[in-house]
């Protein structure tokens, strides 16, 4: 089983994607908790690139690349390894998060970045897509250092939720939009009915 968590900024997935472990660790699942970017050495390094705002400006094509290079790191070594030791893979960002940021926040071709992402993964997709939704200016209150991302307009971000959502939307099978103004126990506990839904089938 392979589960992602999406969304914009401050929306609570590292927490939920946690509690989500947790719950199937107690349930007996072996499960891989992991996140994009920057999981893996060679992760961390793109990660720095990408995210600090001392890079500066950096063509829209090379951050399609350095995303779609730290998530090709990250499938072949992290996320199908387990998911062939037969691991529960749970992974906070995956491929809608380039979709969705570098396709509809910096408005490069949506159709070329998921060729790219498609072909740095494998074409490897997750059986469910969990989508924590927050007005961008929620989400963003929550913190007060920013990175290169978070420090983009609230258009930026708007076209960003916009795009999470409409993803969800044309494929209600392998997403759940959850919204995220819930408490952290109410959310946890409709994601973790979508989960059990799937364990049994
Ligand atoms: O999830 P986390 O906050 O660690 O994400 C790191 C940053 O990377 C976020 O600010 C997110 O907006 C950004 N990001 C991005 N494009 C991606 C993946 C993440 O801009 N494809």
């Amino acid at each position: 089983l392979f589960v992602c968590f999406e969304g914009g900024e401050g929306g609570g997935k590292s927490t939920q994607s946690r509690l989500l472990q947790q719950w199937l660790e107690a349930d007996g699942h072996e499960v891989v908790l992991t996140f994009e970017p920057g999981d893996t050495e060679v992760g961390k390094r793109i990660r720095q690139i990408v995210l600090s705002p001392e890079t500066g400006e950096l063509s829209n094509r090379t951050e399609v690349l350095l995303y779609a290079a730290d998530k090709a790191e990250h499938v072949d070594t992290v996320v199908l390894p387990a998911l062939r030791a037969g691991r529960v893979v749970i992974t906070d960002r995956y491929v809608d998060s380039a979709l969705a940021y570098q396709g509809a926040g910096r408005t490069e071709a949506v159709a070329e970045v998921e060729a790219v992402n498609r072909w740095a993964t494998r074409d490897l997709r997750p059986h469910l897509t969990v989508v924590l939704d927050l007005a961008p200016q929620a989400g963003l209150g929550r913190f007060e250092e920013r990175d290169r991302i978070e420090g983009e307009s609230l258009e930026f971000h708007q076209r960003v939720r916009e795009a999470f959502l409409a993803m969800a939307a044309a494929d209600p099978d392998h997403y759940l939009v959850v919204d995220a103004r819930g408490s952290i126990e109410e959310i946890h506990a409709v994601i973790r009915a979508r989960v059990a839904a799937m364990l049994v089938t």
